[in-house]
């Protein structure tokens, strides 16, 4: 846990947040910020940069970031959804806590 990451802050329940789904080593809670009628975070708890951090050192809590990402889209309702990783200040990462984002409820079109 660092003091000065935001979603381990969350995780340790000292900044709110809306919880929908929550595993032994995982927490899925909503964007502030949804950009689709669905859009859920999924973290480890345990700090890592990033998800390719995550894999590399607890790959077991990478597929539980999945089977939680399933478990949420399914209470949703969603029929089709995205699953984002984004990894790197170049891919767009600006939280610097390993996240999976759920995004849903709407139709989406590709190139994102
Ligand atoms: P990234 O760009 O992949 O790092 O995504 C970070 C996400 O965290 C963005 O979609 C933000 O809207 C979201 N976010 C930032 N602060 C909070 C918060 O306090 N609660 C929930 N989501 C947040």
């Amino acid at each position: 846990m660092s003091t000065d990451c935001l979603f381990c802050r969350i995780v340790a329940g000292d900044v709110p947040a809306t919880v929908v789904h929550e595993t032994p080593t995982t927490l899925a809670f909503r964007d502030i910020n949804p950009v689709a009628p669905t859009h859920v975070l999924v973290v480890p708890r345990s700090h890592y940069e990033n998800a390719a951090a995550l894999a590399a050192g607890e790959p077991a809590t990478a597929a539980d970031l999945l089977t939680s990402a399933r478990a949420v889209a399914e209470a949703e309702g969603l029929d089709g959804y995205r699953l984002v990783f984004n990894t790197g200040a170049d891919a767009g990462q600006t939280v610097f806590h390993a996240h999976l984002h759920v995004i849903g409820g709407t139709t989406m079109g590709w190139p994102a």
